[in-house]
């Protein structure tokens, strides 16, 4: 059995309310992001992304989540007070039905690490209009085995290519070194 353990849980609450489609926490997490970090910014390597439309008066800033393999077969509408959002906007998975959180060179997924090593994560810092709250709880987990960024990549190769390809690549890489 798990053994049961407390653990830190990270949140940031979303107020669309208060979302003016800014886009500062995308620039500053792709920078934050980059290697050497803060070397460029680029919306489309940001864990955190702005869906918007401003006809509709739409913002809704959605985070980087796991990496799903296939899209769902079922897709919801939500009405919020005179507002409907579409299907998938509210979605945080990096799946094969849209671009969203992909990283644009590799096509490896991108997920939010809560800015890792950082006080307080970036977005949350940089959003001037108070959308985005920083909150921390305790709370009784079973132990689990956390995959970092580099699992969660080797992991969609080898879901993409197969296992074989991707050690036979590895070990050629290798002898190259
Ligand atoms: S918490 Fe950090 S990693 Fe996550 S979306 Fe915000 S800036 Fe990016
Ligand atoms: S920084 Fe804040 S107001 Fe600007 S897009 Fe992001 S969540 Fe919205």
């Amino acid at each position: 059995m798990a053994e049961k353990k407390k653990k830190t849980v990270k949140t940031i609450k979303i107020d669309l309310d208060k979302c003016n489609g800014c886009k500062a926490c995308e620039m500053i997490c792709s920078a934050f992001h980059a290697a050497p970090k803060y070397s460029s910014n680029n919306p489309a390597r940001s864990r955190i992304r702005m869906i918007r439309e401003p006809i509709r008066d739409i913002y809704v800033p959605v985070y980087a989540g796991e990496n799903a393999k296939a899209e769902c077969v079922g897709r919801d509408k939500y009405v919020i007070g005179e507002k409907e959002y579409d299907e998938c906007v509210f979605c945080r998975a990096s799946c094969p039905s849209r671009d969203l959180f992909k990283e644009p060179d590799s096509g490896l997924p991108l997920k939010c690490d809560m800015c890792e090593g950082e006080e307080e994560p970036l977005c949350v810092k940089w959003c001037i209009t108070d959308a985005l709250t920083y909150e921390e709880r305790k709370e009784e987990v079973e132990e689990e085995t956390k995959m970092d960024d580099v699992g969660t990549g080797l992991k969609s190769l080898i879901d993409k290519y197969g296992l074989e390809k991707i050690a036979d690549t590895i070990a050629r890489m290798s002898k190259k070194g």
